[in-house]
């Protein structure tokens, strides 16, 4: 079944399939070909020594020396641009430099064994060296062409340099072997790439599903970050919720005094002004009590809107008085707010209670105090910061 409606009817979303897919996938199917050229070096080289020791048998054994030296330097660049090519999937670096090489070593490679093969026919003989030598090329022909018929442009290089070389070489072959060779030799090519066309099917799937289920895990990793970050804010002023302010009811060994904030009026701001412009300013309080920790400087503060048009802060400083210095800041940062709005006198204000964490105890047993706080700075006339006295 394809891919893509596995996954529609999964309900999950279908990967998209742009540029940057196929560029991975290529990536992957050529991560899967430098791993089985770097199992198969060992092997390509010893058997290419046997072939050409093979060709030493010969009566033409000269001949076959330039073509070996060739054969050799094919195998040793193939085998460094492997390893660059290693090298950079290791590192994630861009393969389109090194993969223009292996479309190169590649063209040289099909070149050189059509190079070795050519002497066979240009002196022919029936000396049983010669079949081995045909018979070794052509299999080692056929694992090239199937390790790298998962990308077309590297075996078609390989393809068409081999039967270039091939058919001008044959020029000079004697005429009753030319034609019957050429056609032979060039069907049994193709015969293979077809094959091996048909087998690349399943790894280049492959190739593919493993880019899909990477992009899958990304997406998600960042769904699951977007969706932790929304669970713990507020959606209006961007602040910390309630949850969150106050997660597993316990205060940090830095947390020191609990600030709670009341909108003054905030009913009648909404009636005057409408809920719009109410939700205008909570956005801009949510600013400005931001705004306002930043300068204090230190680390830890926090501010949260605990719903509606009331605000917490922990403010991590050790000193009483400062911490009162700054809950005045802040109250007089939201009644210049009030002013800016050009709200009618004591709207939009705040209340603020505050209250100082006692040891070990409970955030609950904090946020108590600073309500009866609060409670007493709307008691006191509203727009005014009142600390709990016992
Ligand atoms: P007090 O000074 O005693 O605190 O008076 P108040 O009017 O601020 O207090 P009350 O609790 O009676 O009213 C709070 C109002 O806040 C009621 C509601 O319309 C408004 N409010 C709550 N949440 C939102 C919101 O998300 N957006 C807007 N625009 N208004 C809100
Ligand atoms: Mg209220
Ligand atoms: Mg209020």
């Amino acid at each position: 079944m394809d891919g893509t409606a596995q996954r529609a009817s999964t309900g999950v979303p279908a990967i998209e399939r742009d540029e940057g897919w196929y560029a991975e996938r290529r990536t992957e199917i050529l991560r899967s070909m430098a791993e089985v050229e770097r199992h198969t070096l060992a092997t390509n080289i010893v058997g290419t020594a046997v072939i050409i020791a093979f060709s030493q048998l010969l009566p033409n054994a000269q001949s076959f020396l330039l073509p070996a030296i060739l054969r050799f330097v094919a195998i040793g660049l193939t085998s460094l641009v492997y390893v660059r090519i290693r090298a950079r999937l290791a590192t994630g670096a861009s393969i389109d430099g090194v993969y223009r090489a292996c479309i190169l070593v590649g063209t040289l490679a099909g070149a050189s064994w059509a190079y070795l093969i050519l002497p066979l026919f240009l002196e022919p003989t029936f000396h049983p060296a010669a079949f081995l030598v045909l018979a070794g090329a052509l299999i080692a022909t056929s694992l090239v062409i199937t390790n790298t018929s998962s990308l077309p442009q590297i075996w078609v290089a390989f393809c068409a340099s081999f039967l270039l070389v091939f058919w001008f070489g044959m020029a000079g072959a004697p005429e009753e072997f030319r034609m019957p060779v050429l056609f032979g030799i060039t069907v049994i090519l193709l015969a293979v790439a077809a094959f091996a066309i048909g087998a690349a099917r399943n790894r280049i799937f492959a190739a593919g599903m493993l880019v899909d289920n990477r992009r899958l895990g990304e997406d998600l990793a960042e769904a699951l970050a977007e969706a932790e970050f929304l669970a713990k804010r507020d959606p209006l002023t961007g602040l910390y919720n309630r949850r969150a302010m106050f997660e597993g009811d316990t205060m940090s060994e830095m947390d020191r005094h609990l600030l709670l904030i009341d909108i003054d009026n905030f009913k009648q701001v909404n009636d005057l002004y409408g809920h719009d412009m109410g939700d205008r300013v909570l956005i801009r309080i949510g600013q400005v009590l931001r705004d306002t920790l930043r300068e204090i400087g230190g680390h830890g503060h926090k501010a949260a809107r605990l719903g509606g048009e009331e605000f917490a802060v922990v403010l991590c400083i050790a000193d009483e008085q400062e911490a009162d210095f700054v809950a005045e800041k802040l109250r007089a940062a939201i009644a210049e707010l009030a002013d800016e709005f050009d709200m009618a006198e004591r709207l939009g204000t705040a209340s603020v209670g505050i209250s100082t964490f006692a040891g070990d105890e409970r955030i609950s047993d904090a946020l108590q105090r600073a309500d009866n706080a609060l409670y007493a700075a709307k008691a006191a006339g509203r727009n005014t910061v009142r600390r709990f006295t016992s």
